[in-house]
């Protein structure tokens, strides 16, 4: 028999949340680790460990954002390769961008690197978080201190396990009575779904000598040659291979502000979801226009005709909502398309194309127009560029995650660009200025500061005046600056 796969599972709260009581944290460290041992036939050796997370570098509030919780893992399990055997399992309020999922599961964050050779990969599948402020809300309405509610625990077990288990490269399994069984609104699941299915157990059985379970091994879905994609249930979508619907009034659009960039250049990508002219009754889809979900994907067609799918840092185990698409008011918004999950997104110079497909009922889907754009080479080394480069290349993670956080060096790089002068680079430092601006409209709007409010303006303005800025971030812009108004 092999020797089982030790994994280390590293538990902290992170943020201001209503911590877990002591004995729920104890049947966690009972429960988990059987789950998982009965799964894998006894390959998988879990051992769930309570951490502190240090509260002066995480201060995070009730919501946390995905650049806290990359770096909560960071704290978990350390950087670097050969930490694929600790995995961090992360309790929060909530997730500032989706106030209402009960989990998910994400790779190691962006980073960026100021050396000529950025490298491009780092661990997948190393972290999870569950949400308890939903979960309470849901699962102990009306109860006074949630930790004492019976659904309330079922259900932190349950979505802790079933975020582990994509961890573990497990996908979405919904028809039947499992671990993987995405939550519903109503009520928690029956004892008979906290289980994983035989297809599943194969799969978890073969951790200690695949890396296409082992945690950190492979992406999320990537299973190897030796496994049978049916047990794991549903994963990503490959390209091409859902129809389009062309009865669909519901139109996709994308668009980029430039067509010729550098990889290190903060793009982002406008979407737009709208109706077809003429429709007059509005038209109900899922809430899903995110990457984190299957139903949404970009995909990129590198200068070599490879196809491949924007890798996105975070995938959301989610309750089902909706989004209502009414005549005229089409769903905008905006998604900072130069980074993903381990690093840069465009590796090679020369042409590029992009598009979007989201995935609509019946097996179906709806595609948008195809843009091409072209990664600029290194260029003349001209001093200017270069010093200009690094500084974009080091304010990178502060334009990706549109986050100060920390007071860190990227954090100042951001401020130096905004504040930067000339023409040259003119792109750039709007782009610069509409991220900042974005930071402290949110940090005024918050703690009613005029003075974050004044320069808030003044960075958003910048951004709206340069021409090539992109429908979406000029509206944004200019409704943040009439909301900042109010409080001057
Ligand atoms: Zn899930």
């Amino acid at each position: 028999m092999p020797t089982p796969a030790a994994i280390t599972c590293r538990a902290s709260h992170l943020g201001s949340v209503k911590k877990l009581d002591p004995a729920i944290l104890a049947l966690l460290r009972e429960k988990i680790p059987g789950h998982f041992g009965e799964g894998s036939g006894n390959d998988i050796d879990l051992v769930l460990e309570n951490a502190v997370l240090d509260p002066f570098r995480f201060r995070a509030g009730p919501l946390v954002s995905s650049l806290e919780l990359h770096l909560a893992l960071e704290g978990l399990v350390g950087s670097g390769a050969g930490a694929a055997r600790k995995v961090g399992l992360i309790f929060a309020g909530g997730y500032a961008f989706k106030p209402g999922i009960f989990g998910l599961m994400f790779d190691r964050g962006f980073r960026t690197n100021d050396d000529e050779n950025p490298r491009f990969t780092t661990p997948a599948r190393q972290g999870c978080a569950v949400f308890l402020d939903p979960i309470g809300r849901l699962r102990a309405p009306g109860i006074p201190d949630r930790n004492t509610s019976q659904d309330f625990q079922k259900e932190v077990l349950f979505t802790a396990t079933h975020e582990l288990g994509h961890v573990f490269n497990l996908g979405h399994q919904e028809n039947l009575n499992n671990f993987m069984r995405s939550s519903l609104p109503g009520s928690v699941f029956p004892a008979a779904a906290f289980k994983f299915l035989e297809g599943q157990k194969r799969i978890l059985s073969r951790c200690s000598r695949d890396v296409h379970v082992e945690p950190g091994g492979s992406k999320w879905g990537d299973l190897g040659p030796d496994i049978d994609i049916r047990d794991g249930g549903v994963y990503d979508r490959p390209p091409g291979n859902l129809p389009v619907d062309p009865k669909s009034p519901l139109r996709l659009q994308i668009g980029l502000a430039m067509t010729a960039f550098h990889y290190y250049q903060p793009m982002e990508l406008d979407v737009k979801l709208g109706l077809a002219r003429g429709t007059k009754a509005s038209v109900t889809v899922p809430d899903r226009v995110d990457c984190g979900y299957p139903d949404f994907t970009l995909w990129i067609e590198d200068s070599d005709g490879e196809i491949r799918r924007y890798r996105p840092l975070n995938h959301y185990c989610s309750l089902p909502g909706d989004l209502e698409i009414k005549p005229g008011k089409p769903f905008r918004r905006d998604i900072s398309i130069f980074g993903q999950a381990g690093g840069y997104t465009f590796r090679k110079t020369g042409p590029h194309r992009i598009w979007a497909e989201f995935q609509i009922p019946g097996g179906r889907c709806i595609r948008s127009n195809v843009l091409d754009f072209e990664l600029l080479g290194p260029g003349r080394k001209m001093q200017s560029r270069a010093d200009h480069r690094k500084l974009v290349q080091i304010a990178g993670p502060a334009l990706f995650y549109r986050s100060l956080h920390l007071g860190s060096r990227s954090g100042r790089a951001l401020k130096q660009l905004a504040d930067s002068k000339g023409k040259d680079f003119i792109a750039d430092r709007a782009a610069a200025c509409y991220s900042l601006g974005r930071i402290l409209a949110k940090r005024a709007l918050a703690e009613k500061g005029k003075a974050d409010a004044r320069t808030a303006i003044r960075h958003l303005s910048v951004a709206a005046g340069y021409e090539d800025i992109g429908i979406n971030r000029r509206h944004i812009a200019l409704e943040l600056t009439r909301q900042l108004k109010r409080l001057l």
